[in-house]
Parts: C-alpha cells; structure tokens; sequence
C-alpha cells in the first residue's frame, strides 16, 4: 500500500510517500522558518495561507522526483491535530479534497504518534514495548508505548516544553527565531562551563518535569553578566553549555526513571529536542549503564515531516483502521486518548 503523508501542524509544510512493503519512497519539506523570523516566533493566519500555497507544489514535486502517478496512491494520511487549528485545518482540508479527487481514503492522525514512531523509518527500528522520551517545541512527555495506539503518560512537563525552553532561552541570548538548534551549536563549542543551572524537578519522586524555572535562572545569570559588563561570546557559550547541561541532565535522570518503572529495555526518543547531539549522547551512556538500547531518528525526522505522518498512517491503514470521514480536526488531543489498532 503506498500512503501520502501531509504535515501542516505549524510551520513547516511537508509531504512524504511511504509504502508499506519497501518503506519510505521519498518525501519533500519547506520550511516557513525565513518567513516567520522576522516576527521571531510563528504568526499562526501566515501559517495557514502559506500551507494552501505550498503543498500542491510539493506533492507535485514529491510525484516528480520518484516517477510516481496520482494512480498510484492508495491512501493519503495527514495530521489531524494537535497544532495550531488554522495549519491544521488547511492540510486536513486539502488532503480530504486531494484523497476525494483520487478516489482513496484519507485518514487523520495524530501528530505526536508521528514523531512518536518516527525512528521506524531508521534501517533498525525499535520494537515494543518501549519507553518513549517526546521531545518537541510543544510537548514534553513519557510515555510507556505496548503498542501503536497504545499509549499511557508516565510523565510531562508541568509548564514549558524543553524545546520551548531552547528557543525562550536563545531569544534571551539575543540569537534569532527559533533558537534552539543555535542555542545548541553555542554549547557545543565549549566543553567546560562556570554556570551550573538548577537541574529542575530531580529531587521529587515521579517522571514530571518543568523548565520555566531553569529560563528564569538562566535569565538571572544573563543580567548580572550584562551588569558587570561581561556578557561577551565566550560568556553566552557558557551560559548555553550549562543550559543545555540542565537540561539533557533532567531528562536523562528522568528517562532513566521511566525504564526502571516498566522495566522496558528500549528507549525512544522523538521531536525536535531529540535532534540535540548532546541529549543523544548522554542518553546513550544512560542507557548502557541501564543496559538498553536507545533509538532515535535522523535529524530531518526529528522536527516535523510528511515522512511521520505517512508512516503513521500506513501502520494504521494496513492494520485495518477506517478512514476518516469528516474534516473535524483536534487543535488539542491527547495522546493517551488514541484508539489502540487491535
Ligand atoms: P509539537 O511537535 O510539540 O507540536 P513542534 O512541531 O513545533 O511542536 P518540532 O518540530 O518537533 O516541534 O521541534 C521543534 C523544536 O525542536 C524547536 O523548539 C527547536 O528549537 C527544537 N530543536 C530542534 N533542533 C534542536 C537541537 N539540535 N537542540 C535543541 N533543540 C532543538
Ligand atoms: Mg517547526
Ligand atoms: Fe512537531
């Protein structure tokens, strides 16, 4: 079965083709980011108009550069939520009429479950049961995964997502929209620091967490450097290096909780956070004192893409789920509310 896959959710538009028996035949993504930079964050109305704009191009590119016909489709899969109610509304809207107009169905999926299973698109997947560590501009959450659709939150942030915190934490560093992946970059290039940021949440029992506390910190420590006139490059390295260090500390210890609660063997983590090299690296070492295996997908499937979305929707597809009737997208839809497939 060969399923296209439409992202929408926010400010990336992308668009993938993934059949079911030879996996992912190609996939094509733009990103929004120049024209939302200069407003330094997302402006939802540009959003949505530049998806309607945007996604016949891409899927006619997609078709183009993988010699395949609209004939060939057998099923279109978008996101249905949750994001920003307008990006989703223009994908979901286009991918019914475009489904319609080829005569397949189309299938709504959830966003979070692509990101989720996302490093199934890597040449060794991960199996279930697993821990799953998502980590996004939106979400930050554990979830114990038995099975597609089968979801149940072990833990989440209690304010900011972690990328959130990332792109918060560089716009204070005076670094442009969206900062995270700069942020990142600024730590790597120092492998010492003078901060030591608060690690939040450690010292109480359960996999919650929260970073709206270690942004403050770090906003503090910004102003006494600015005051005493210090604030130079190698400062704002530093200050990147103990920021990222919190962080990637907080989740590995709270990682490490979620696999000793289950017992799985497998960590997976997903979302644009899940990108960082230095979060990768230290969950590796976690992981092999815990003797698992940690996962995680190529950078470009880390951050949003058609490619989630049209595996997402394949994996529901051809285990049997119907597809959807109506165009009703869910701006807001938990994940531990999805149908189980069996
Ligand atoms: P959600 O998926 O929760 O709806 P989103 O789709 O906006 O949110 P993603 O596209 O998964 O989020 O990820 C974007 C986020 O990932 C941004 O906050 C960005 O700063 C962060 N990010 C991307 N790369 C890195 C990196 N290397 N280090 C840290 N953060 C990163
Ligand atoms: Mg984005
Ligand atoms: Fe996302």
């Amino acid at each position: 079965m060969l399923v296209l896959g439409i992202e929408s959710s926010c400010d990336e538009t992308g668009v993938a083709l993934y059949d079911t028996d030879n996996g992912l035949v190609g996939h094509t993504l733009f990103s929004q980011i120049k024209m939302h930079a200069e407003f330094g964050g997302v402006v939802p109305e540009l959003a949505s108009r530049d998806h309607i704009i945007k996604l016949p191009q891409l899927i006619n590119q997609l078709l183009d550069q993988t010699n395949t016909s609209k004939k060939d489709i057998d099923a279109v899969a978008y996101t249905q939520g949750p994001g920003l109610i307008g990006a989703v509304m223009v994908g979901a809207c286009f991918a019914t009429a475009f489904a319609k107009s080829i005569g397949v169905p189309a299938l709504g999926v959830h966003h979070m479950e692509g990101h989720l299973l996302a490093p199934m698109l890597e040449d060794t997947p991960p199996e279930f049961p697993f821990v799953a560590l998502l980590v996004s501009g939106g979400h930050t959450m554990l979830v114990d995964v038995k099975a597609i659709g089968q979801y149940e939150i072990l833990g989440e942030s209690l304010d900011d997502a972690a990328g959130e915190a990332f792109d918060k934490t560089a716009k204070m560093m005076g670094l442009p929209y969206p900062g995270g992946p700069l942020l990142s970059k600024l730590a790597q290039s120092v492998d010492a620091s003078r901060f030591t940021f608060p690690r939040p949440m450690i010292d109480r029992p359960g996999m919650d967490m929260s970073f709206s506390g270690l942004k403050t910190s770090v906003r503090n420590a910004i102003k006494k450097e600015v005051e005493n006139e210090t604030f130079d490059e190698q400062c704002q390295k530093e200050i990147a290096f103990g920021f990222e260090h919190a962080v990637c500390s907080t989740l590995s210890i709270k990682c490490k909780r979620a696999l000793e609660h289950t017992g799985h063997k497998t960590l997976v983590i997903a979302g644009g956070v899940s990108a960082n090299v230095r979060l990768r690296e230290q969950l590796g070492t976690m992981c092999q004192s815990k003797r698992s295996k940690l996962f995680y997908a190529r950078p470009e499937f880390c951050t949003d893409n058609g490619a989630m979305i049209a595996l997402a929707g394949a994996l529901r597809l051809n285990a049997g789920q119907s597809s959807t009737q109506s165009v009703d997208v869910k701006p807001r839809w938990p994940i531990d509310t999805l149908e189980p497939l069996s």
